[in-house]
């Protein structure tokens, strides 16, 4: 069946109907999913196998039968090691249609049809007596329901409900428990992510400084949980003011509750510093004596023996409401609060202990600013990066005059502020923008709320816009080029552009690069065996919904966050000329890059760079090859685009490389959508 989505394109603008096959969806979410990367995670497996082979033990050793119920099963991989641990039965629950059913394939092919009983629903929908799903309660409960956060995708809720309704009482849990950990730090970097730091602008009459709104300041931002790969923050990014503090733990073998609830510590800071950044991680006890441990702890924490690469779970980082000063030996109260599925937090200066505790609301944070519903937190960084800005007022700089009109396209930017700074005359800015009244601009610029096509010269007070610009920046856009659509805007407003009009950017270039990635590739690499379970069946539904779509899609990927290094030199593959209107023909091109380092060719890394002006360009990708081992440091705001090759090339030694990847890259200008094709 086929069915119609509306959606407007990121690139273009324009409003479409796409004829989407039901299956799209389905197979969005297997190719896109994290099933690979969990088979891959050695360390989870190894430890979830220990510790159910030790409660399937603990339940025979009282002379009772083994009955397993595994809520979330995936692929079945925790029933099957429960079957071959020597469990009577086991109810294999998964929601997930398209899983459900590979499940049955691969349960079926490794043989335990006997054992494992596969159940598609959710485990709230799941019945127990002589004619339900299960036959009985079960009195060993196996889970993976967990997130970054823990409890992000539903598991304390999943837990509470199969105690009442799905288990006995007094039954095994595998895992026993799980423990959530804090760190109280200062991290202007991280800090970046969450405030806008003042803007300083040398103008002609003295320096203008931009300041946030006191909303902003005291705002506690969204709730939504920041997952990162912490063991990419070096070390001097953050200082450490606490020790690592047990926050809460949860028991899975006893009922669980899920309504919201808080919890509270006491912190004596080790270092005095400003209290910004909560960091929390969480690890996973397979057995109650807590031997058999599975942690998220990041590197300062736990020894690099223990370290395993993955990315389903990584670590969170929390940001206080406000930033607190404290003092060396001077306790304050850490409290988390939480509802069924988020964390948040807050920090008090010791005080009698009851009126803190009077003070906790556990409600959820709300923006009151407005400004973290517009920029997310790569934004926010994007936007407090002084480097950047700075190449952004030299530009302006060069191209403003006292009589410029000028436009501004882009989503929640600041280029109109410097822009008015810098002198023009008059500033436009399409889309609408609540930032201004802070700096009392809200007479200097004049704020447009229509789409490009709809603007008019009444708009403008019959003026012609001289000088157009945009960072560019959407917040539709998902893979770089999808900023494009500053191209299409200016197209569209091209009757109201002077003939001599500046755009600021005047152009742009996506670039490429081969690279081998340190641990990335895993996400896509099949995994045949996992535990000695047959799982190719998986591996052929992720590559049959990696095939779905006839041209392979690259994803986005920010790559801070996963070290690779360069095995070509970086190459300049099309450039998009904004002086111009969007062109009617397609932009191709086709060449080689050369491999000039021995690795593995995991894909080609792509981006873009903008041209503000004639020498001042600024990358949303590269931003330098760090040593002569090809290390590549990226924009850390930026998520670049990742394009897997199906078949990795691997090599020794350099002279038998394939010296060179050929490329066909086509951006088809009707559409705004980039095909790319690689040969080895
Ligand atoms: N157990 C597998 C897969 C874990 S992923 C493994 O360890 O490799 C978690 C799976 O649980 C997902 O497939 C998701 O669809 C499913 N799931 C989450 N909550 C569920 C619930 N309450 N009932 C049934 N399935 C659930």
């Amino acid at each position: 069946m086929k069915t119609f989505c509306g959606r407007a394109n990121p690139t273009t603008g324009a409003m479409e109907w796409l004829e989407e096959d039901e299956n799209y969806d389905y197979h969005q979410e297997i190719a896109r999913s994290r099933y690979a990367d969990m088979l891959h995670d050695k360390d989870r497996n190894v430890k979830y196998y220990h510790g159910i082979r030790a409660a399937v033990s603990r339940v025979k050793e009282r002379g009772e039968k083994a009955i397993v119920l595994d809520i979330g099963t995936g692929t079945g991989l925790l029933s099957m090691m429960a079957a071959s641990a020597g469990a009577d039965f086991c109810y294999a629950v998964e929601v997930f249609k398209p899983m459900a059913n590979a499940a049955v394939k691969i349960v079926e092919k490794n043989g335990f049809r006997d054992k494992i009983k596969v159940i598609n629903k959710h485990s709230t929908e799941v019945t127990v007596g002589p004619d339900g799903d299960m036959q009985c309660r079960a009195n060993i409960l196996v889970t993976e329901l967990f997130d970054t956060e823990l409890i992000g995708e539903g598991a304390l809720p999943t837990y509470e409900h199969a105690h009442k309704y799905l288990v006995q009482e007094g039954c095994e849990a595998v895992p026993h428990r799980a423990t959530v950990y804090i760190q109280l730090v200062e991290s202007k970097r991280m800090w970046s992510w969450n405030k806008l730091f003042p803007v300083h602008v040398e103008a002609e009459d003295g320096e203008k400084i931009i300041v946030s709104p006191s909303e902003m300041e005291n705002c506690p931002g969204v709730p939504s949980v920041c997952d990162i790969q912490l063991n990419q923050m070096p070390s001097s990014d953050f200082t450490i003011l606490s020790d690592v503090v047990t926050m809460f733990s949860v028991d899975f073998s006893k009922p669980v509750r899920s309504a919201s609830t808080y919890y509270r510590v006491q912190l004596e800071p080790v270092k005095s510093g400003k209290a910004q950044i909560v960091l929390s991680w969480w690890d996973i006890d397979m057995d109650p004596s807590g031997m058999i441990n599975c942690t998220m702890a990041p590197y300062w924490v736990k020894s690099t023996s223990a370290f395993q690469w993955r990315d389903h779970w990584m670590q969170c980082v929390y940001f206080l409401p406000n930033e607190e000063p404290v003092l060396r030996g001077e306790k304050v109260y850490l409290t988390a609060c939480r509802d069924e599925y988020s964390l948040w937090y807050k920090l008090q200066k010791a005080r009698g202990e009851e009126e803190n505790k009077t003070d906790i609301r556990v409600e959820s944070p709300v923006c009151r600013c407005q400004a973290h519903l517009l920029w997310n937190r790569p934004r926010f960084g994007e936007l407090n990066d002084q480097n950047r800005t700075r190449q952004y007022i030299k530009s302006l700089r060069k191209v403003l005059k006292t009589d410029s009109v000028c436009l501004c396209i882009s989503d929640g930017s600041l280029l109109p502020v410097l822009a008015h700074y810098l002198g023009a005359k008059q500033v436009n800015m399409l889309l609408f923008f609540q930032f201004f009244k802070a700096n009392h601009l809200e007479d200097k610029i004049k704020i447009i709320e229509a789409r490009p096509e709809l603007l008019t010269s009444s708009h403008l007070e019959d003026k012609k816009i001289s000088v157009l610009v945009g960072e560019p920046f959407f917040t539709t856009s998902l893979l770089p080029w999808h900023n494009l659509y500053f191209w299409y805007a200016r197209t569209a407003v091209t009757s109201h552009l002077t003939s001599n009009v500046t755009v600021l950017p005047q152009s742009a270039s996506l670039h490429m690069m081969i690279v081998e990635f340190q641990d990335l590739w895993r996400i896509r690499s099949p995994c045949g065996t996992c535990e000695g379970f047959d799982v190719q069946t998986m591996d052929d539904m992720i590559k049959n919904s990696l095939n779905f779509r006839e041209s392979k899609e690259a994803e986005p990927h920010p790559l801070w966050e996963y070290p690779c290094k360069s095995l070509s030199d970086p190459q300049e593959v099309l450039t998009f000329d904004f002086r111009k209107t969007v062109p009617q023909h397609c932009l191709s091109t086709e060449g080689s890059v050369n491999l000039s380092r021995k690795g593995k060719s995991h894909g080609a890394v792509l981006w873009m760079e903008y041209h503000l002006a004639a020498d001042i360009s600024v990358s949303t990708g590269l931003m330098q090859i760090s040593n002569e081992k090809g290390n590549c440091e990226w924009n850390p705001h930026c998520k670049q685009a990742v394009y897997f090759f199906s078949s990795v090339i691997e090599s020794e030694t350099l002279s038998d490389l394939p010296s060179a990847v050929t490329y066909a890259i086509n951006f088809n200008t009707k559409t705004g959508e980039i095909a790319m094709d690689f040969k080895l």
